[in-house]
């Protein structure tokens, strides 16, 4: 990847084009990460995997705009639950997407289960870079943890309030992005998984 190589940013997540962001630059990427532009409709995530949603997310964006693009898909496996909600945690409590729903389910779901062994998750993100010529670099970074009894802390997004990592000190990643976003980001499945797609790039350029 050359330095100051443009990217769109497929993602209509704010939460997501920042953290992206906050990463790239933590780790002094010098590429220019465009936003995605409004005009480009909405892309239904209909792939039943990360890996396809990612790649139609970045395909589409690519002939859309005519530029390469960056593009993930991200979601918490719980293994209580037989790997849900995975590919479908933006939706796990139905349409319309609602974070709020969709960890209120996962706790309801989980409520019987007090031993924390019991409690096994993971994070998932599938990060990918497609160029107009047809390339293509994909990465995947995971964070293993536990989904905590009760939400705590008011940073992050999504799950963060109910997910405590592993290698972590027993916050929640709520709790470690209000205190620093950076701590979050040091652990986290998008961390790892938009540095391992940074260095593919610079090996490839
Ligand atoms: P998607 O990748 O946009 O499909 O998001 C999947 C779901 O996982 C959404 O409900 C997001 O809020 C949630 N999610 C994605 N990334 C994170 C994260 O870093 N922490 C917590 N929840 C996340």
């Amino acid at each position: 990847m050359g330095e100051g190589e443009r990217f769109v940013l497929a993602t209509t997540n704010p939460n997501k084009a920042r953290e992206i962001r906050e990463i790239f630059f933590a780790e002094g990427i010098g590429v220019e990460l465009l936003a995605r532009p409004a005009h480009v409709p909405d892309i239904e995530e209909t792939e039943e995997t990360l890996l396809g949603n990612a790649l139609l997310k970045a395909r589409t964006l690519v002939g859309a705009t005519g530029m390469a693009c960056i593009a993930e898909d991200t979601g918490i496996e719980v293994e209580a639950l037989g790997g849900a909600p995975g590919v479908r945690s933006a939706r796990y409590a139905g349409e319309p997407a609602d974070d709020e729903a969709n960890v209120d389910k996962v706790l309801a779901e989980l409520a019987h289960l007090e031993d924390p062994d019991r409690r096994r998750a993971r994070f998932v993100t599938v990060a990918v870079a497609c160029w107009p010529d047809g390339r293509e670099l994909v990465a995947e970074g995971t964070v293993e943890g536990r989904v905590a009894p009760r939400r705590l802390g008011a940073g992050g997004f999504g799950y963060d309030p109910v997910f405590v990592p592993d290698e972590g000190d027993g916050r929640t990643f709520g709790e470690m992005a209000a205190a620093s976003p950076e701590a979050k980001h040091a652990l986290s499945h998008r961390g790892r998984a938009l540095r391992a797609l940074a260095e593919a790039l610079l090996s490839a350029s």
